[in-house]
């Protein structure tokens, strides 16, 4: 009896012409994930199987399925020619020792003389007569084993369901640029536009010698969680060291981080067009803090010419953020201590609500061109 492991995908999205396209990705994006496990990967119906690993990889193996975005779930399930006989014989083996269960029968193969209800009823009774202290429920059952008749002679057998996390394969819904900080939030917004199949490139600010290596390592590392998702990841490493200094030096300190965001943006927007991104991620969320309010978020967002900007954690509360950054692991990471380049000549009372004349009459005291190209200049690429 081998092992294999059945892996079913969000199957909602798939349905239509272009359903090859995404089957493509998906199965792409599952190779990569195995990348160094030896495995084989098989289309069957509506499926993919994953077999001829060895048996010590099976934990490894769902460890990193569990990562691939389009899969709704998984089993591990026993592989036997298909014959009552032999199906039973894995049924004894994934069957729980005591309890309520079901047989849940599917035959792809036509041809099997028995039908899907004479199958559930011979292998359930079989199972009875072995064991007394198991119960047929077909209604609320704690145990349902599964069988699949396949077309080619082959039988699988299963009794556990695994969720994936489901939404679309990372690469069939173009790529963004995700402003990362070493927060919680920005990882998290990068996790759920991946979700949605998007390829993520990153970018981070830093104010060397203000902020220190710790905070940079702390980026990579985060970026490095968000890259098992999203099937790699480039992170663009920025110095704006300089515009904080000069912001601070000719500018109202209140508009610091106004201004600052208004830089961010403007170099993101750059780097998206040479990366072809086609939108840009940030993390914000509306209220969060001073920054974050509708008048900052126009602000920041009015320099951008011609990309959208999404926004995927606008309306989530903090909770809510924190119990995503969680499940995608990368909580323990964020809440490192570290400063981030906006905290350095942080005012004491920011603008809440800039005024967009107030913002333009500041920025007017800047050499704004000059400042982003001494910012690009010091671009450093990592790919992860
Ligand atoms: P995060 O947890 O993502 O740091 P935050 O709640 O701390 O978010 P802000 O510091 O106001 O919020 O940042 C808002 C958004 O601006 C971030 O989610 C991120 O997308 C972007 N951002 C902030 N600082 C940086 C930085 N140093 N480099 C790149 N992007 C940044
Ligand atoms: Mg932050």
């Amino acid at each position: 009896m081998d092992k294999v492991i059945i892996v079913r995908y969000c199957e909602i999205h798939l349905k239509g012409n272009n359903r090859g396209f995404f089957e493509r990705i998906f199965a792409e994006n599952m190779e990569k994930a195995l990348k160094g496990v030896k495995h084989e990967i098989r289309k069957q119906s509506g499926r993919y199987v994953i077999e001829s690993f060895a048996e010590s990889d099976v934990e490894d193996i769902v460890r990193r399925l569990k990562k691939v975005f389009g899969v709704h779930t998984l089993s591990i399930a026993l592989k036997v020619n298909t014959s009552l006989d032999q199906i039973f014989e894995a049924v004894k083996t994934v069957a729980p020792k005591s309890g309520t269960f079901k047989i849940d029968t599917h035959r792809a193969d036509k041809s099997f003389p028995h039908n899907s209800m004479q199958i559930n009823a011979e292998i359930g009774g079989r199972l009875l007569d072995l064991n007394s202290n198991l119960r047929v429920d077909v209604h609320n059952p704690q145990a349902v084993i599964g069988i699949d008749l396949r077309e080619n002679g082959t039988s699988l057998v299963f009794s556990e369901l695994v969720d994936g996390v489901g939404g679309m394969p990372v690469g069939t819904a173009g790529k963004g640029m995700l402003l990362i900080s070493g927060g919680i939030d920005s990882p998290v917004a990068g996790y759920m536009m991946a979700k949605r199949g998007m390829k993520i490139d990153c970018i981070h600010f830093h104010s060397y010698p203000y902020t220190n290596m710790q905070a940079r390592e702390k980026v990579e590392e985060l970026a490095s969680v968000l890259a098992e998702y999203s099937c790699g990841t480039t992170l663009n490493v920025i110095k704006v060291t300089h515009i904080q200094e000069e912001i601070h030096k000719k500018c109202n300190g209140d508009y610091m981080v106004t201004l600052l965001r208004r830089f961010m943006m403007r170099i993101a927007e750059r780097l998206a067009g040479k990366c072809g991104a086609q939108c840009i991620i940030t993390g914000e969320s509306l209220g969060q803090v001073a920054s974050q309010t509708i008048e900052g978020m126009t602000s920041s967002g009015s320099v951008v010419q011609n990309l959208p900007i999404l926004r995927p954690l606008c309306g989530f509360d903090k909770n809510e953020i924190i119990e995503r950054s969680r499940a995608m692991g990368a909580f323990e990471i964020s809440i490192r201590p570290y400063e981030d380049c906006c905290t350095v000549f942080l005012p004491k009372h920011p603008v809440i609500h800039p005024k967009h004349s107030d913002v333009l009459a500041e920025e007017a005291k800047l050499d704004v061109e000059a400042l982003i190209e001494e910012a690009i200049s010091t671009l450093e690429v990592v790919k992860l």
